[in-house]
């Protein structure tokens, strides 16, 4: 392990006259604030790595501006270690404390998420390879050597790599070696990124492109913290342009880092690529299905500032930056921005708070931007700038509604006779479609003829999907599954057991009987696991090897078909049922992210929407292209109700196995609720999912004036009640999900 000191002594006084200092420190365990320790002086710097007794063990932790307690020296113990890893940035330190307070999360459980790698710290393990050398004289060289030989060269490889480009064992690799011909070194396994090429330019960008990139330009000259919202129509160079701004950054200071996060996963592998062709060298990229060594790599070259430029998902803006100067957050409307698990938060909000804090500016880019975003635009909070037309005036895709109860599809089935007809001449003009459903599997609910039983996962009130490829039914939120019974398990009635509704499997499976010679695939997160084998798919769609794709939303955002000309949306009002504040706006967001993806080159697009509400504002306004009228009605909603962004909320979930204990402690929390000015609580109620995994499920919303400031007040009540051991609480700011 790379520590430089030698173990410290315990607290007592020193008889080696050096002076000791005292420092926080704080763990990556869900602990509120450091502990202080002793240590030699100097101090390391706010932000360092060390190693600490903590409890009965040696725990890893992070030098903190201010420690917690009061202890004389006597009673405190030293630090054992400090780790010769770069340390945080002072901005990063501020970055976590920031987010503890305004999340309502232990600082050390935000230290967790940027500690995530934990063999980082240990520097690298340097491995063996092998170059060319000088073979002496007289050596008996067989075909094996001689192959060997001629995939050496100047650059190191594995014996692994060797022996597997000559087609021969490691041995063989290692025998050479020994006489000479091959030279051992020792190389990093985690070799540095390559440097962005920052002269060579981009596309010529046209007029549009060309005032947005200089006006960014010119934020980012400016130097310090700046909002700014690229927005503009898909395919109309956002990405071109914030291109521009991230070049302009990175010339700007040689140290300087630049973060692009996007939301989907299966989004990256493409990205990077696409990244590699503007600036000649590939990003370091942070997704969930990197390998352990492939994160080491990325983490610690982005703590040195090796590398500069990183292409990540949300958990990205954790990532140890040394001299982070520019935030992109692409599509910055998007849910998956908001993470539901461990800590909860919103990377975009995220990303605005660490660009303030460390002074330096962010882009935000989106065709649909979120209401937040657009009122933080209105109210000068955020700079913006807009892109109208497509690149290279393709024309945005003719989107029409369709009226299901006027144009019923026929029983049992789920495509329209004018949807029908639509793919059909599709398929004979040689050109593609896209079928978009957001529901994976086969059918949403499964229930019993006989007797009217929903099949619910054990111990939870969520549906069993039926997945028909692999004879299953799935728990979409808890991820329980089984083999779909022969018998309805209540009243035992064989052959009972029936689908309703669809989901992208069944409507597959209707696309190939109605056209049984067209080249159909159906693409979502269970039928492609893994961005690889998504990526096979959008690939093959790309290349025009695919007529018919029926797809969830993992094909709605960000792609690029040049021959799809025609997108059938199923059900236009799924996102509409079950009412949260957002449904209307992220139903606009992804049905006019999807649309987008028809029309995007030469040949026009257009989009059917099947809807049973045609009248609902939201498929009206999809259907004029009038965003600015929906998001002008959304605002009023909104307002009117001093829902966000006029007002602020916050969500408290209860849970326990006790269902007793749960709603207890729920009317007791809600009793020692302050009263204040501008605040409102509303419940407790049972979530809407009430049973999960068998706890119990109890909700509380607090809705307040902006001006309140809500932690402080959740803060002040929490401290409160003693909740029981039983009960689990965890809060929410600005929740997303009400479930
Ligand atoms: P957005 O991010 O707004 O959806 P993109 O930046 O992906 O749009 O641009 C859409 C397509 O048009 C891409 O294939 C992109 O390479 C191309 N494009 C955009 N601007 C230019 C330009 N100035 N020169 C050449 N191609 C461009």
């Amino acid at each position: 392990m790379n520590k430089a000191s030698p173990r410290e002594e315990k607290g007592e006084p020193r008889e080696d006259g050096r002076e000791t200092a005292r420092i926080g420190v704080l763990f990556p365990l869900p602990l509120p604030k450091p502990y202080d320790y002793l240590c030699a002086a100097p101090a390391p710097p706010v932000g360092a790595f060390v190693a600490a007794p903590f409890g009965p063990r040696e725990v890893t932790g992070v030098v903190w501006p201010s420690g917690g307690d009061d202890l004389p020296p006597e009673k405190m113990k030293a630090i054992s270690a400090v780790y010769e890893a770069p340390p945080l940035s002072r901005e990063l330190v501020d970055f976590v404390d920031w987010t503890a307070a305004y999340t309502m999360f232990p600082k050390g459980a935000i230290l967790r998420m940027v500690m995530r790698v934990s063999d980082a710290l240990e520097g690298p393990r340097m491995q063996t390879a092998y170059v060319k050398g000088e073979a002496p004289e007289g050596l008996r060289l067989t075909a094996q050597r001689k192959a060997v030989l001629a995939a050496a060269g100047a650059a190191p490889a594995s014996a692994a790599e060797l022996a597997g480009a000559a087609g021969v064992s490691e041995a063989v690799v290692r025998g050479l070696a020994e006489t000479g011909a091959l030279e051992r070194v020792e190389v990093d396994p985690d070799p540095p990124f390559e440097a962005p090429d920052l002269v060579c330019a981009g596309h010529d960008l046209s007029e549009d492109q060309r005032y947005a990139a200089d006006m960014i330009g010119a934020v980012i000259g400016e130097g310090g913290h700046k909002a700014v919202l690229i927005d503009g129509v898909t395919g109309s160079g956002k990405t071109e342009v914030y291109f521009e701004a991230v070049a302009a950054a990175l010339r700007r200071d040689p140290e300087a880092q630049a973060l692009i996060l996007l939301p989907e996963i299966a989004l990256t592998l493409p990205f990077l690529s696409r990244v590699e062709e503007r600036f000649g060298a590939a990003p370091a990229p942070w997704h969930s299905d990197l390998t352990g060594a492939q994160r080491r790599r990325t983490w610690r070259r982005v703590a040195e500032g090796q590398a500069r430029l990183v292409v990540g998902a949300r958990s990205a803006l954790f990532l140890p930056f040394k001299k982070l100067r520019l935030i992109v957050v692409d599509e910055e409307h998007d849910n998956a921005y908001k993470q539901e698990e461990g800590v909860i938060y919103h990377a975009r909000d995220l990303s605005v708070a660490r660009g303030s804090l460390g002074g330096f500016p962010v882009v935000l880019a989106s065709a649909t931007p979120s209401l937040e975003t657009v009122v933080n635009v209105d109210e000068g909070r955020y700079e913006a700038v807009g892109l109208s037309s497509r690149f290279a005036d393709a024309a945005l895709p003719d989107i029409r509604l369709i009226d299901m109860r006027e144009d019923a599809p026929e029983a049992g089935k789920w495509l329209s006779p004018v949807l029908v007809d639509a793919v059909s001449q599709n398929l004979s003009a040689g050109e593609q479609s896209l079928l978009f459903l957001n529901r994976r599997g086969y059918a949403p609910l499964t229930l019993c003829r006989r007797c009217g039983h929903k099949m619910t996962a054990p111990g939870s009130d969520t549906m069993l999907v039926e997945h028909r490829f692999e004879n299953r039914l799935v728990c979409h939120h808890t991820g329980f599954s089984m083999v779909k019974p022969a018998a309805c398990p209540v009243c035992n009635a064989v052959d009972a057991l029936a689908p309703c509704g669809p989901g992208v499997e069944r409507v597959a499976e209707e696309a190939k009987e109605r056209w049984p010679t067209a080249r159909i695939a159906v693409l979502s997160s269970d039928t492609a696991p893994g961005p690889r084998s998504m990526r096979e798919v959008l690939d093959a769609m790309r290349e025009g090897e695919i007529d018919i794709l029926i797809a969830t939303q993992v094909a709605a955002k960000g792609h690029h078909f040049p021959n799809l000309t025609l997108v059938g949306v199923v059900d236009a009002d799924l996102g509409l049922a079950g009412g949260d504040l957002r449904a209307a706006e992220r139903t606009y967001q992804l049905l006019s992210q999807v649309t987008g993806r028809a029309g995007r080159a030469e040949k026009p697009g257009r989009a059917l929407l099947q809807t049973y509400q045609p009248d609902a504002p939201v498929l009206a306004a999809l259907a004029s292209g009038d965003r600015d009228a929906f998001l002008a009605a959304e605002a009023a909603g909104r307002s009117d109700l001093g829902f966000p962004p006029y007002g602020r909320l916050a969500a408290i979930t209860l849970k326990s196995l006790d269902e007793k204990a749960v709603e207890a402690t729920a009317r007791t929390l809600r009793a020692a609720a302050p009263g204040a000015e501008g605040i409102e609580v509303l419940g407790p109620a049972r979530a809407p999912i009430y049973r999960l995994r068998g706890m119990a499920r109890m909700r509380l919303l607090v809705k307040t004036k902006k001006t309140v400031h809500l932690q402080a007040y959740l803060a002040d009540w929490l401290k409160k009640v003693k909740i029981p051991g039983a009960v689990r609480l965890s809060v929410d700011i600005d929740p997303y999900s009400f479930l």
